[in-house]
Formats: structure tokens, sequence, C-alpha cells
């Protein structure tokens, strides 16, 4: 049993993704070639938004929008601790600092009450100048949009939606892009939409910044709104506007995620169809299964459970040959170089118990009820 499979995946769209690369290959156009501009298309389309633009990983997704929003030193950019690094890790690039905000308990996604105290704290410090929120919909599922929104409105904040594990999700049959001005994902292999090597993208109804991202992605280059009432004496393509940087989705990537793409609502499903199962089978034998809103759909990047005992229950389902995964073993607000940034008002309680008690069980659409089985019966023999 693998914790995710990719090759059943691949063999299930093989031919296409094959054909799909060929014909990358015989027109060579292999940065930004015409398959880009046709997943972005599609992209935009499936989340119901008006731009999506592919980038070259899910970190520079990140990074893309603070730097068109100028961000600088002094400022703060509000985020949880409990998130995977990158989340964090783009603020400082610009000289501008993280706050740490705490997670809800059954959702794993940022407290909104806590987010309203860290920014009254830091308004309160007068040392930093809130400008950002990134919300994580954290294992698949969507964060509390509608109050990230509600609270960005209220201070004058932008809202990103790092959804680089829950792209695809919904709620009230809505995505993140609904309320977010930004949602930023990545095509890393192992998250629920991969391709087969590094890749991100944003989606934005912003048309403004949508048209600022795509010029700070190829170095700067200059825009339409650029070139109005402007004359060149020569090509304004080498004309660099403002300092950009080169981060750019493959064309073999995006044929790649054309294919997948097609598959991905039924994938979506299939991973439901596992977690339903998981939390049937798994009650009452750990502290607790994900708790998923009931208007939200979640895309299921992890199954989490909570155990008192986490590390005997993972060694017990390795025993069992069950694998399992810590998602997340260092927060970030203890974590290296970034333990030296403010974890906003008061301790981060529920992270902190989280860290010791979170197991990622084996979750991917093609996972066969025999091994979903396994799994449940492995965890319910543990006795520790
Ligand atoms: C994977 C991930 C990223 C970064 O994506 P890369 O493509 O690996 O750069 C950012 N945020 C979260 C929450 C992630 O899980």
């Amino acid at each position: 049993m693998q914790f995710i499979d990719l090759h059943a995946q691949r063999a299930r769209i093989e031919t296409e993704v094959n054909t799909a690369i060929a014909n990358v290959l015989a027109h060579g156009m292999f940065v930004m070639g015409p398959e880009v501009r046709e997943f972005e298309a599609q992209m935009a389309a499936f989340s119901g938004a008006k731009h999506a633009l592919g980038c070259a990983n899910g970190t520079d997704a990140l990074a893309l929008p603070l730097m068109a929003w100028g961000l600088r030193p002094g400022d703060a950019v509000f985020c949880p601790s409990f998130t995977f690094c990158a989340t964090a890790e783009v603020v400082p690039w610009l000289g501008a600092e993280p706050v740490f905000v705490e997670i809800l308990p059954d959702t794993f996604n940022m407290d909104p009450a806590h987010l309203e105290a860290c920014i009254e704290a830091v308004i309160a410090e007068g040392r930093l100048t809130p400008k950002v929120i990134i919300a994580v919909d954290l294992f698949g599922q969507s964060a509390d949009h509608p109050a990230m929104r509600r609270i960005a409105d209220k201070y004058g904040l932008k809202l990103i939606a790092d959804s680089a594990q829950g792209f695809g999700t919904t709620l009230d049959g809505k995505h993140p892009s609904d309320w977010a001005d930004i949602v930023t994902t990545s095509f890393f292999p192992a998250k629920p939409l991969g391709c087969y090597g590094d890749g991100g993208a944003v989606v934005t109804n912003d048309d403004e910044l949508a048209e600022l991202l795509d010029s700070i992605r190829i170095h700067g280059k200059v825009t339409p709104s650029d070139l109005k009432d402007q004359t060149f004496e020569h090509d304004p393509k080498y004309f660099n506007m403002r300092i950009g940087m080169n981060s750019r989705l493959d064309s073999i990537q995006a044929a790649i995620l054309i294919e997948k793409l097609k598959i991905f609502p039924d994938e979506i499903e299939l991973r439901n169809n596992v977690a339903d199962r998981y939390a049937e089978g798994l009650k009452g034998s750990v502290l607790s299964v994900p708790g998923t809103p009931e208007n939200v759909v979640s895309v299921w990047a992890q199954y989490v459970i909570d155990h008192e005992n986490r590390d005997g229950l993972q060694a017990h389902l390795k025993s069992q040959g069950v694998p399992s995964a810590v998602y997340y073993p260092v927060p970030m607000h203890v974590n290296g170089a970034y333990a030296r940034y403010t974890a906003g008002a008061g301790d981060l309680k529920v992270t902190e118990a989280k860290m010791a008690t979170v197991l990622a069980l084996p979750m991917h659409p093609y996972l066969s009820e025999e091994d979903q089985d396994k799994v449940i019966e492995a965890v319910r023999s543990f006795n520790g």
C-alpha cells in the first residue's frame, strides 16, 4: 500500500499524457507555449474566476501578489503557524514579517477570532503595519473565507487563499476566489492537482492585478496599460517597467495538467468516498477524525486524525504495513529561522497540541476499499 499512489493515476491517463507531451516536443514552444494559455483558460473556468496564470511553483505563486502589492519592511502578513513553511517563507523575501495565527481544532484552518486578536495586537504595538492575510486551505479544505473577507475588509487588508493543498475545494458551492483577492496553488506532484515536476498558478478576479502578475512573472515586461499613450523606438518587449522575476509554468507541464484537470472532478469525488469510509470506520477509535463543515467540499490532500499516542499508533501502523506521515511536527512559530517572528496574541495552544497528536493516513483517489479497510483495521487494532 502506498501513502499517495501516483502510478495508479498515471495508468489511467498514460496514453493521453504521452500524446500531450509528444505534441509539445513536436512544436517546440517549451516556454509560454499554446498549452499554457489553454490550461490557464480551463483553470479559470474550473474556478469560476476571470483569470488564471501559471507560474513556476506554489511558493512563487505566493510571492507574486506580495510583489505586486509592494510589500516592504515594516509590513505584517498574518498566516497560520500550522502550515507548510512556504506560506510564511515568501514574506521575509520582501523584508516584511509574518505574524503567526492560531488554527481551529476541528478544521485545522485559521481561527478568525484569533486572527482579529492578532491584527489588533499588531496595531496596538505599532511596530508593524498590517497589510495581508494568507489563509491556508490546509489538508484540502477551504478556510472560512467569508470570515477572512470580513476581517480583511474591516482592517483594509488584502486576502490570499493559499490553496496549494486545497485547489478544487468549495464553500457553499463556490471557490475561494469568490472571497480572496487571489488564490494561489501548487502543482507539486503529490498535491491533489499535481504535474510531473514543479509548477504553480494564481487565480484572481482582479483585472489589474492579473495584468501586473503577468508582467512580474516575466521579468516585469511591459503590460498593455504601460504601453497606453506611449511610443517606443524599439521592440517594447525589452522594456522592463518594474522589477519582476522568472516564474513560468512549462508548456510540457501545462499539457500534462490539461489531461489531469479532465479527471480532477472525478478524483475529488473518489477522495471524498475514501474520506467518508474512513470517518465511518474510525469513529470512536481515535481522538478525532477531520471535521468538515456541512457547506465545504474538501479535496482531501491529506486525511489527518488525532491520537493521544500518535507515535505509538504510527509504529503500530508501520508494523501492519500501513504507511503514515506527520503534518506538521514543527509549526512555524517554533521552527528554526521563523521562531524570531511574532506568534500573535498569546500562546498558540491548539497548534502546539496538534503537533503532538496529528497523523496523516494513506489518501489518494485510487485507494482500494480493501486497502481502506486494512487502514481502518490497523488503527482500530491499536490499543496504546
Ligand atoms: C506545497 C505547498 C506550498 C508550496 O508549493 P511548492 O510548489 O512546493 O512551492 C505552499 N503552501 C502550502 C500550504 C503547501 O502545501
